[in-house]
C-alpha cells in the first residue's frame, strides 16, 4: 500500500511554528509512524504522537497542541530523528512548539521549575549550587583528580554569559516570569500508561 503523504497539506503554514527555519523539509514527512514507533513516551502515553503533530502543524492547527500536556512529556532523546528516513528534525519542531506555547501563556507551570536554575546561570555562570556538604564533597573528588578545588568562573566569562541573556531575549523572558508564581505539575503513571491528573 502506498504510504499517505503529507504534502499538499499546507501553503507553508507550519513556518508559524518553524519561525527558526530548523525544520525545513517537514513538508517531506512521509507519515510512516517510524517517529511514533521509536518513541518512548508515545509507547507510554497513547495521546502523544509525533506523526499526529506534525500532520497537524503541517495543516495549521497547531494550537491544539500549543495547549496541550503532551508537548511537555518529550524527552528530547531523539530517537524519533534517528529513524526518520527523511531525516525530519522532530525535536527541533518540538523546541519551537514549546516557545510558541509559553509565549502564548500555556506551558509555564512546566518551566517555572527551572527559572531558578536561569536566574542563577544569568547571575553566576553556574545553574548547579549544591549544598556546603555538597560543595564539600566535589572539592574533594576535585582535588583528588589534581584539578583545582572548585569550578570558579571568571569575571569576564560571567559577564559574556550574562551578555547572551540579554541579547538572546531571555533576560527579558526571565524577568516576565519572575512575576508568576510557581505551580506544581503532577501526572499519573497508571498500569503503563502516563494520564493527566
Ligand atoms: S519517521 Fe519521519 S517521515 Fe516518518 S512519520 Fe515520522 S517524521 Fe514523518
Ligand atoms: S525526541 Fe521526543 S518525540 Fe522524539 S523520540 Fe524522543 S521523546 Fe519521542
Amino acid at each position: 500500500m502506498p504510504r499517505e503523504k503529507y504534502s499538499d497539506n499546507n501553503d507553508g503554514l507550519y513556518k508559524e511554528v518553524d519561525t527558526y527555519n530548523l525544520v525545513e523539509n517537514l513538508e517531506s514527512c512521509l507519515a510512516c509512524g517510524k517517529c511514533v514507533g521509536n518513541c518512548p513516551v508515545a509507547s507510554l502515553s497513547p495521546s502523544y504522537n509525533p506523526r499526529q503533530i506534525i500532520s497537524d502543524v503541517l495543516s495549521g492547527n497547531s494550537e491544539k497542541w500549543l495547549k496541550s500536556e503532551e508537548i511537555w512529556r518529550c524527552f528530547w532523546c531523539a530517537g524519533c530523528a534517528t529513524v526518520c528516513p527523511n531525516d525530519i528534525q522532530f525535536p527541533l519542531l518540538m523546541m519551537q512548539l514549546r516557545y510558541r506555547a509559553v509565549e502564548k501563556n500555556y506551558g509555564l507551570k512546566h518551566i517555572m521549575p527551572f527559572k531558578r536554575f536561569a536566574l542563577r546561570a544569568r547571575e553566576d555562570g553556574l545553574t548547579f549550587a549544591p549544598s556546603e556538604k555538597g560543595r564539600e564533597k566535589i572539592k574533594r573528588y576535585r582535588s583528588n583528580l589534581g584539578t583545582s578545588p572548585w569550578p570558579e568562573i571568571s569575571d569576564r566569562a560571567k559577564a559574556e554569559y550574562k551578555e547572551l541573556f540579554n541579547l538572546t531575549g531571555a533576560t527579558e523572558h526571565l524577568e516576565k516570569l519572575s512575576d508568576e508564581a510557581e505551580k506544581p505539575v503532577s501526572f499519573s503513571y497508571t498500569e503503563g500508561r502516563i494520564t493527566n491528573d
